[in-house]
């Protein structure tokens, strides 16, 4: 199993241009990112909690579905864009998000339908609605909105088709992909370009240790970041990975030490 120390020092930079793992750089916060350079500069990633996570890009910091009070991000900067995947309670919480845009000033955000249905009047105005398969544009970058959703008989009740996001968004040469809460569909096997991913994996909502690996496997994202884990074996995931043959790596991030 590599660990996060063997990683760094074997690095992935030799086989691809647009990205370098670096050790993370020195932050002037109590939370640490690993950092990945694209054309135009760096971007870091900094997991929260669960499926909660700020993306530091050179136009600015992406807050990735944050709930759990804005005084959870305290002690990183604010937040300049905010995207959120669907409207269950550990992905969007009103008072998290008015709290961060008090923080913030007006802030541009990109949510699915049932997340604007429920947004607070005085957010309606700066956000951006986007369905499975919308294009649009987020802090200057192309993001695409990809289906999340539960295929599996009995789970499908979690994330019926058609409405949840998932996002594949450009940052300057570097594809970040966050699945937000799905099992290994079509759609996501299919992806390709794929840099970043940060695939989830518990039951009932999501998917089995064993459908995340075998996603990833067939979609190859460079590095796996799993998320939205609690209850699963992330070491049985990392090891079903390893023996599938992929090359991609797993990035461990403190999602439950909080
Ligand atoms: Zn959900
Ligand atoms: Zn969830």
């Amino acid at each position: 199993m590599l660990t996060r120390r063997k990683l760094m020092a074997t690095g992935i930079a030799a086989t691809s241009g647009a990205m370098l793992i670096r050790p993370f750089a020195a932050m002037a916060q109590n939370l640490t990112g690993d950092s990945y350079d694209t054309d135009s500069g760096q971007v870091s990633i900094h997991p929260v909690s669960h499926a909660s996570f700020v993306m530091d890009t050179p136009a600015g910091r992406i807050y990735v579905d944050p709930v759990g009070g804005a005084a959870a991000y305290e002690a990183l900067p604010a937040a300049d864009a905010i995207l959120i995947t669907h409207h269950h309670g550990d992905h969007f919480d009103p008072e998290t998000l008015a709290g961060l845009v008090e923080r913030a000033g007006s802030v541009p955000m990109i949510t699915n339908p049932t997340v604007a249905e429920s947004l607070p009047a005085e957010l309606q105005g700066s956000n951006t609605v986007m369905a499975n398969g919308d294009s649009a544009t987020l802090l200057g970058y192309d993001i695409r909105a990809v289906p999340a959703y539960n295929y599996t008989e009995d789970r499908q009740g979690y994330h019926p088709e058609g409405r949840d996001n998932g996002y594949v968004i450009s940052v300057d040469g570097l594809t970040v992909y966050v699945a937000g809460d799905t099992e290994d569909t079509p759609e996501m096997r299919a992806l390709e370009g794929i840099d970043l991913a940060f695939v989830p994996f518990n039951l009932p909502y999501t998917m089995t240790e064993e459908q995340a690996a075998a996603g990833v496997t067939a979609f190859a994202p460079k590095v796996v970041y799993p998320y939205h884990y609690r209850g699963s074996d992330l070491d049985l995931f990392e090891s079903l990975l390893a023996e599938s043959g992929a090359a991609t790596e797993v990035m461990r991030g403190d999602w439950y030490t909080a």
